[in-house]
């Protein structure tokens, strides 16, 4: 059986030491595949070089309140499109501790979407306290193929997403979420994928977060649905490689 982490971010400073240790872990805990994705010129760049595409993959982003720069980002996934599996993470952040210009983002989120669009990438949506506008700006500009990471909203906004089949990916924080516990209840598991996020969203507050702990999404997602574990293995690890266009 394999596992399918498809959002992290292993140039963050908290892994890239131990980085091999990290990997070496993710492969016993029955992690294949890792999307790495890039924040910003510079660390999209190192995302790339730490990729070997038969494990780690990367995809292309920047934050959405970081937005300084972004069009060498959309540059460099231009030039890069085909040695990337996905554009993201971009999106929306109107969490109330973020400062930076709505209008700014949309325009800018606007434009990340186009670009996957018209390079045929799947997007990796960041979507902070704006979970039901993110849905509503893809819908909109009729994006094809979107990982909704993290998502914070309703379990009855996602609905817009699963009309559309967006996926949703589960981090392992889903464990002490009731939010994305309501959210795994709701989602069919065709829609579902895992994620760790990682270094963030773990399972125990404060700790770092590692892919090795898709596993405690994929039990979390068992668990919620009454469904066997081989089976949220089987079918999150399909839905992922189908939308990523990576072959096993
Ligand atoms: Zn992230």
């Amino acid at each position: 059986m394999m596992l399918v982490d498809v959002h992290c971010h292993l140039t963050d400073g908290a892994m890239r030491a131990t980085l091999a240790d990290v990997i070496k872990n993710a492969k016993e805990s029955g992690v294949a595949v890792i999307v790495t994705s890039g924040l910003g010129y510079e660390d999209c760049l190192k995302a790339l070089e730490i990729s070997d595409y038969r494990m780690i993959f990367p995809s292309f982003g920047i934050m959405p309140y970081e937005l300084e720069g972004y069009e060498s980002v959309l540059n460099l996934i231009e030039k890069n499109a085909k040695r990337i599996v996905a554009i993201g993470e971009v999106g929306l952040d109107f969490h109330i501790s973020v400062r930076s210009n709505k209008e700014l983002q949309r325009k800018v989120f606007k434009e990340f979407i186009d670009l996957s669009l018209s390079l045929d990438l799947p997007l990796i949506v960041h979507s902070r306290s704006a979970g039901k506008h993110a849905l509503e700006m893809l819908v909109e500009c009729g994006a094809k193929d979107a990982i909704m990471h993290a998502f914070d909203g309703s379990a009855s906004h996602s609905l817009i997403g699963i009309e559309r089949g967006y996926f949703f990916s589960i981090p392992p924080s889903v464990v002490r979420s009731v939010q994305k516990q309501k959210l795994v209840k709701k989602i069919p598991l065709d829609n579902i994928l895992l994620e760790s996020d990682s270094p963030a969203l773990s399972p125990v507050p404060g700790e770092v977060n590692l892919p090795s702990n898709v596993r405690i999404s994929a039990e979390a997602v068992s668990r919620i649905k009454c469904i066997p574990l081989e089976k949220v293995e089987e079918v999150t690890t399909e839905n992922a490689m189908r939308v990523l266009r990576i072959r096993a």
